[in-house]
């Protein structure tokens, strides 16, 4: 099986879990809730009735109710990248010359981001109690749009206070709520929003620096053995040069595990620094994931103007500094 067939077959794979995940996860009002129905309605062409209830169960207890299965998963996806890249890439490098130092930096890294890591799991996000709701109904005012004045939440039975949301996942309303993230197994809220921006920032670096000293790794493979310069004969006789594609696969058949790991590291990657940019976009323009949504399906549906939805907006830097330190339950209401 060549390089192409087995990359193939790990795209269909990667793609078949997202969609069995949009299928049997999703919420209606979103787009990927709409895909998921989409999907829902194709796999029950060929899925017997018992197995998509058995997958949605298992989903629904994988997705929407709290539990450790992420954490875990996250630990072993790291043990295994770091397993590998310390008893295969530490060693090449070494005998390649590389300098101990800059391959130091991946587990200096990795123990800046398990500090955020742990930071932002353990840490309350800001869940709304009796003792402190009458002072967070004080902190930000009711924009009247996402968020209007007397609307309760009838398992907290309180008034929510403004930008905070009920999670279903964690049963309890949480102060400038963004979202519940299943990788830290918490609500991602006022209170520890600046260590998961930290933990996005240290991740995202940690995971550039392995895939770094691989890449570079495998290219020293390269030029040290030639291979640029390398011909090969075809059928006919000809002379050819080799090309990437030829290299890719030398390399694939060479390093299998490190090919396969670096591959995985660049698609790792690109999405954590995806997800990075859109949270620091978030962060700098005053709004969370929850009110993004909000605001994009209002400006869908009633053709609002973006910039009449965000009264929370303060200038960039009081924007930042709002999340390093959240607003003090004391201030008073700006409007
Ligand atoms: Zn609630
Ligand atoms: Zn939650």
């Amino acid at each position: 099986m060549d390089f192409l067939t087995l990359f193939a077959i790990y795209g269909i794979v990667v793609l078949g879990c997202i969609l069995l995940m949009c299928t049997y996860t999703s919420q209606v009002e979103t787009s990927l809730g709409r895909l998921g129905n989409f999907s829902t309605k194709v796999s029950s062409l060929f899925l017997p009735e018992w197995l998509q209830t058995t997958l949605r169960g298992a989903f629904h207890r994988l997705f929407h109710q709290q539990n450790r299965l992420f954490v875990a998963l996250h630990f072993m996806l790291e043990a295994a990248v770091y397993g590998e890249f310390t008893f295969e890439v530490f060693g090449y490098c070494r005998e390649m010359g590389f300098g101990i130092n800059g391959l130091l930096w991946p587990y200096w890294l990795f123990a800046v981001k398990t500090y955020f890591f742990y930071r932002c799991s353990t840490k309350d996000p800001g869940t709304i109690k009796r003792s402190n709701h009458g002072q967070l109904l004080q902190v930000y005012p009711y924009d009247g749009l996402m968020f209007r004045e007397a609307t309760s939440c009838p398992t907290c039975e309180f008034v929510k206070p403004a930008r905070s949301k009920h999670c279903w996942i964690c049963n309890r309303c949480v102060h400038r709520f963004d979202h519940h993230c299943v990788w830290v197994n918490n609500c991602i809220g006022a209170l520890n929003l600046k260590y998961f921006l930290a933990y996005l920032v240290t991740l995202t670096a940690a995971v550039a620096s392995v895939t770094l000293l691989t890449g570079g790794l495998l290219l020293q493979a390269v030029l040290s053995s030639d291979l640029i310069n390398a011909t090969y004969i075809d059928n006919s006789g000809l002379t050819h040069p080799v090309g990437l594609l030829f290299i890719i696969q030398h390399l694939f058949l060479t390093f299998p595990r490190i090919v396969f790991m670096l591959g995985f590291l660049i698609f790792l990657f690109l999405l954590l620094v995806g997800y990075t940019f859109f949270h620091f976009y978030l962060s700098l323009s005053n709004k969370t994931s929850n009110e993004w949504y909000k605001l994009r399906s209002l400006v869908l549906c009633h053709h609002l103007h973006n910039s009449q939805g965000n009264i929370y907006f303060k200038g960039l830097v009081a924007n930042l500094k709002e999340i390093f330190q959240p607003v003090n339950t004391s201030e008073k209401k700006s409007n």
